[in-house]
């Protein structure tokens, strides 16, 4: 059978000289509604498969959450990747691909006149925010309640160590909700810096959802009336629902848009893509990081962006999450597990019904790890576009004992 000794003893050895043993959403414990099965420490990835510190293979349905999109080792964009490090990483100023990648993103986000870079979608959020603020004058945010947009003391979930002043220019507003959203902003009329939303509800434990298209085009238009920045957090759903932009099937635009997490499927990037109208105040900022000009994440956010291209990737992606749900469903059924499937096919969203302490998610989480796959009780999962037919197909052989064993336990 097949066993983490591995890795309970790299738990000890973190627990004692990191605080917490390991921190923030990679964090695996019984608190988190994680399992004992399911690993926390990994040692390597190929394509969509992961191989934990005590060998065991999965077929990972998390993807790190999010940011592998081609594969891990892409042999692709690694060899991209290779070949800047040799010529140099962090230099003391931006190579030519810092320029390229900027042109790249300006072609392939439809609202982007420009991009700016830094490394986490925290950081890509925040800047979105200040370059909002430095726009306007203004102070106040309005958010989605719920709606996560990084670690930093505005939006962390958690109020450890944040004081009311680092909350108190953000009013929230229901997603999904125009007359809330209208609410939260004349609460604050004249004094609107941003309106900061993601493309779809992709809050945890809930169901995930698209907006509807008047919610969309209402915050545009909102944004417009009040002079406000429309701020779209794509940074979960770069690559994974529209490579042009999450709400061009709605005909909206944004005016600054947070990416991150698949952009160089792995390597740390972020970018904020932007307006015309907004050019002047984000050059006015000051933001920079010792890391954030270095080529490698460059070489490899290009190679990412032309592997996607050119192998139709987030088709393929919406293809294999569209088989994958349906198996999912089939098989959940025909064990007479009633289950409820949501979010785009590349970011799939999977929940037991009428289970608020979420003991049958837990239970499948825990059963198909054992068998090697990685899904999450909670949290929405992600596939790739190296998730090939075969790998789905051998996560649907392993689920469908999953479902069986949790079915007889119940
Ligand atoms: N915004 C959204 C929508 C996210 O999902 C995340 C990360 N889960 C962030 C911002 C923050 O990104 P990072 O963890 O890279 O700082």
């Amino acid at each position: 059978g097949r066993t983490l000794v591995a890795d309970g003893a790299l738990r000890a050895r973190a627990e004692a000289v990191v605080p917490g043993g390991v921190y923030g959403h990679l964090r695996v414990t019984a608190d988190r509604g994680m399992p004992p099965s399911y690993p926390q420490f990994f040692a390597r990835g190929s394509g969509a498969r992961l191989w934990d510190v005590d060998g065991n293979e999965y077929v990972d349905l998390m993807c790190a959450f999010g940011p592998m999109v081609a594969g891990y080792a892409n042999p692709v964009v690694d060899a991209a990747a290779r070949a800047q490090l040799a010529l140099g990483d962090a230099l003391t100023g931006p190579g030519e691909k810092y320029v390229e990648y900027a042109e790249r993103l300006v072609g392939t986000v439809a609202h982007a006149d420009w991009a700016m870079f830094a490394k986490n979608g925290t950081d890509a959020t925040s800047m979105s925010v200040v370059i909002a603020r430095a726009a306007t004058g203004r102070t106040k945010l309005l958010k989605a309640e719920k709606a996560y947009h990084g670690a930093n003391p505005w939006f962390t979930p958690s109020t450890a160590g944040v004081v009311g002043s680092d909350r108190a220019d953000i009013v929230e507003f229901d997603y999904d909700d125009l007359a809330s959203l209208e609410r939260a902003a004349a609460s604050v009329e004249g004094d609107v810096a941003a309106i900061v939303v993601t493309p779809f509800r992709h809050d945890g434990f809930v169901d995930q959802h698209f907006p509807s298209a008047e919610f969309a085009r209402g915050v545009r238009a909102l944004a417009d009336r009040t002079g406000a920045a429309l701020i779209l957090d794509e940074v979960r759903t770069t690559f994974r629902v529209d490579l042009a932009g999450a709400w061009e099937r709605f005909g909206v635009r944004p005016d600054l848009t947070a990416m991150s997490k698949a952009l160089a499927n792995g390597h740390a990037l972020s970018a904020v893509v932007g307006v015309d109208s907004l050019r002047e105040a984000a050059a006015s900022i000051f933001v920079t990081g010792s890391f954030w000009m270095a080529g490698v994440p460059f070489a490899a956010a290009i190679a990412t962006l032309d592997w996607m291209v050119q192998t139709d990737g987030l088709t393929r992606m919406l293809d294999a999450g569209q088989v994958l749900r349906d198996g999912l469903q089939a098989q959940a059924s025909a064990h007479g597990l009633g289950v409820v499937q949501t979010g785009p096919t590349s970011m799939p969203f999977l929940r037991f019904e009428d289970e608020p302490r979420l003991e049958t998610a837990i239970a499948f989480t825990d059963a198909a790890a054992r068998r090697g796959v990685l899904v999450h009780p909670w949290h929405n999962m992600f596939v790739s576009a190296a998730h090939t037919p075969e790998d789905i197909a051998t996560v649907l052989e392993r689920t469908d004992e999953a479902f069986a064993e949790v079915a007889r336990s119940r």
